[in-house]
């Protein structure tokens, strides 16, 4: 994982978390009835995340374990609604029902997937909703800042993760260093900044 996981462009924030495709769950066969068993996902550095699942043809209930920092694993135990929808040509395929609050207020859409980034399996727009809160101010501001001491260097920003850029020419070493360490200071503040930020994002979305 990159430091801090954020992505400054904002693509990745959502791809990243674990995302539970409605048709793959059926395909799977826990629309069906109620069979249980479990769903995995394996990351590029091998490492899994894995969650229970008990079927049924109205909703599914999701049983994993997750943890607040600071705080022991909590089990968790998400019911998620099923909505069927009649096809074009016949026959009927399954939905989502995001079944949780995001910044109070209940979602409800009908959705093909959804993601599991914090402590409950939301959709998009909650997820979304909550980045739009977060990214508008202080994660905006201290990006700003971070190109703004690139731009002193003669660089384009890419976001957070790369090195510094390299030392102009016409620079004085003494000089480079600090700007060097400004923008180390930078990415740290982004950083905590970040941290503070998804940590009120999960205390939005709730049990309906
Ligand atoms: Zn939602």
């Amino acid at each position: 994982m990159s430091r801090g996981g954020h992505n400054w462009k904002g693509h990745g924030t959502v791809e990243g978390a674990r995302p539970l495709d409605v048709m793959k769950v059926a395909r799977a066969g826990y629309l069906s009835g109620s069979r249980s068993g479990g769903w995995q996902w394996t990351y590029q550095d091998e490492t899994t995340a894995f969650i229970g699942i008990t079927g049924g043809r109205q909703a599914i209930t999701l049983d994993y374990r997750t943890q607040t920092r600071g705080e022991d694993w909590q089990p968790v135990h998400q019911r998620v609604p099923i909505r069927w929808t009649p096809c074009r040509f016949g026959g009927e395929r399954p939905w989502f029902v995001c079944d949780v609050m995001a910044n109070g207020v209940h979602c409800g859409r009908q959705v093909a997937k959804l993601y599991g980034s914090g402590r409950l399996f939301a959709c998009r727009q909650c997820y979304r909703l909550g980045y739009q809160v977060q990214r508008g101010g202080l994660m905006d501001r201290a990006h700003h800042r971070l190109a703004r001491l690139h731009r002193k260097l003669g660089a384009d920003y890419d976001g957070p993760d790369g090195p510094p850029p390299p030392r102009p020419k016409w620079m004085r070493q003494r000089t480079y260093q600090r700007a060097v360490q400004q923008i180390e200071n930078g990415e740290d503040h982004l950083n905590a900044v970040f941290v503070a930020g998804a940590q009120r994002l999960l205390a939005r979305i709730d049990r309906s």
